[in-house]
């Protein structure tokens, strides 16, 4: 059966055995595994018990050197971005079917090093990794430039391409799909990449660079580096031969990234950063569907989303039933082993997320918030939080300011629109917002007047590949998937031809 919270704990004592092995857990360079240059290594845990999963090699500025030069070369002499458009959209529709075809065993090792529900992972992540390969295959052969008039006798076209080696760094929280956000777009347009891989996460990146390879990727067009922010990461952003980086993490590594960037070769940046996004449930809101979809917005993936709902602002008239239904739904999430059918919640990533979300339940009850459910650690061993919900949350606490990125609700009440919108927009942040109501006006003017980059209305978390997402203010800049994300990895480069005869004459 399932487990509820409040039972769960002795559900959490016999962890499931992974239905996989690890077959991949070297740097990946030049279309070869390698160990690090300095023979170190680390270990990645299973977040459900902190055992080790296995050791991978400690990547740093030598082996980024190394990635580098083989991306570097690939690129300068090919075949990649001299192939044909065609060609590079049959290698990654190839991808594509390999990765389908292994569908299971690329989500067991997904779960298995990230601690995300298995289900999640084998019906949403992989398909929808899927889905982002075919979509940017599709995009190969339809970047091309402009003709443009131009003031005198000469004939200007633009052509649009690849902008060189890129630098992508990604993060624990969805390690599979901020792969197919960073690489998909650089591959169809032509680049070549050095990934480095967050430390907690550093498997499924290479069972699926494997496959990249098996579908004719040439050697050196992706290259995999597992290593630390500060050596490996920083050493990425520095490189005076990487023309580009993309980035997704916390705000301030992101200032880091951009700092080094500019200390560096002045590469171009794109930042997916944090958020802080709003949750706003109106009046005239079929209270139980707002009930859920709140739940939905702030505890899905362990609350660990850069664009969780983790303000939940209710309207006064709805608030004392929301509050109670809310409290319910969270007593009633399912929490347990990530490999087990129908939990609803795993645990958290690693020791360090663990204890910081503590500290920020207990700063929420320091502050005066109320704790309604939840609160503390699930079992005695790894990393599972009670989904916790807290009421009279104020604008100005701790816990409605920063990201907590774990399973707390922060439920705050309002009464008229004008005053939601600031209250809303009064952060640093800008990343998403959702809105429920059923009056067309109420969302109108709430998705014109909310500062962020994404606006759910009566919905939230929909993530298709076609549509771009990114930040505003400190949430980041670029977009990323759809046609927007293309330009960040394209050069535009204007072609002027004097005519010796205007065509009217
Ligand atoms: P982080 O930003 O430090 O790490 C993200 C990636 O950046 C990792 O690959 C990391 O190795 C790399 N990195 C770290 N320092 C670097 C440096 N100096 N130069 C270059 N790369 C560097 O995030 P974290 O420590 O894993 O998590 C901290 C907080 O960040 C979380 O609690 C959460 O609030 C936020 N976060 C946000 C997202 C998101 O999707 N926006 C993802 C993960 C974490």
């Amino acid at each position: 059966g399932i487990f509820r919270y409040t039972t769960a704990a002795a559900a959490l004592e016999e962890p499931i055995k992974p239905p996989v092995n690890v077959k991949y857990d070297k740097l990946l360079i030049n279309g070869q595994f390698v160990d690090a240059a300095s023979g170190k290594t680390f270990p990645t845990l299973d977040p459900r018990t902190g055992e080790v999963i296995t050791h991978v090699p400690e990547g740093d500025a030598e082996d980024i050197n190394r990635a580098v030069s083989a991306a570097r070369k690939a690129f300068d002499e090919g075949p990649w971005p001299k192939m044909t458009a065609y060609e590079r959209q049959r290698i990654l529709l190839r991808f594509a079917d390999l990765v389908e075809k292994h569908n299971d065993e690329i989500a067991a090792l997904e779960t298995w090093d990230s601690g995300k529900l298995f289900e999640q992972c084998a019906k949403i992540e992989v398909p929808m990794f899927v889905r982002l390969f075919r979509y940017y295959a599709g995009w190969t052969d339809k970047i091309h430039g402009m003709t443009i008039p131009g003031d005198g006798p000469h004939h200007v076209q633009t052509l649009h391409e690849p902008i060189g080696v890129c630098g992508q760094i990604i993060p624990w929280n969805f390690p599979l799909v901020m792969f197919a956000w960073k690489v998909g777009p650089a591959l169809a347009c032509g680049n070549t990449i050095v990934l480095k891989t967050a430390e907690q996460t550093p498997l499924s990146a290479l069972l699926v660079s494997k496959l990249l390879h098996e579908a004719g990727l040439p050697d050196g067009v992706l290259n995999i580096v597992s290593g630390f922010g500060p050596t490996a990461g920083a050493a990425l952003c520095s490189h005076m031969d990487v023309d580009k980086i993309a980035f997704t993490g916390s705000t301030e590594t992101g200032k880091i990234v951009l700092e080094l960037s500019a200390k560096s070769n002045l590469k171009p940046v794109t930042l997916e950063l944090g958020g802080k996004s709003p949750f706003i449930v109106c009046e005239d809101a079929d209270v139980d569907k707002a009930v859920e979809l709140a739940h939905f917005a702030l505890f899905f993936n362990q609350g660990q989303c850069c664009c969780a709902g983790s303000r939940t602002y209710v309207h006064e008239k709805v608030y004392d039933e929301f509050l109670e239904k809310a409290k319910a739904r969270a007593l009633q999430r399912a929490v347990g082993d990530p490999f087990k059918s129908g939990m609803e919640q795993g645990p958290q990533i690693d020791s360090e997320q663990f204890e910081k979300i503590l500290k920020y339940i207990r700063s929420g009850t320091e502050s005066g918030a109320t704790l309604e459910t939840g609160g503390d650690r699930l079992g005695t061993k790894g990393y599972y939080v009670q989904p916790t919900v807290f009421s009279n949350v104020k604008d100005d606490m701790l816990i409605a300011k920063d990201e907590i990125f774990g399973p707390v609700q922060t439920i705050l009440k309002f009464n008229e629109l004008n005053d939601v919108i600031k209250r809303a927009n009064n952060t640093r942040y800008g990343l998403a917002a959702g809105v429920f109501t059923s009056n067309l006006d109420t969302a109108n003017t709430l998705t014109r007047a909310l500062r962020a980059g994404t606006v759910w209305i009566n919905c939230f978390d929909t993530f298709d590949a076609t549509i771009p997402f990114g930040g505003y203010k400190m949430s980041g800049i670029g977009r990323e998937k759809g046609e927007y994300s293309l330009k960040n990895y394209l050069q535009v480069k204007a072609v002027v031809t004097a005519l010796k005869n205007p065509a009217w004459l």
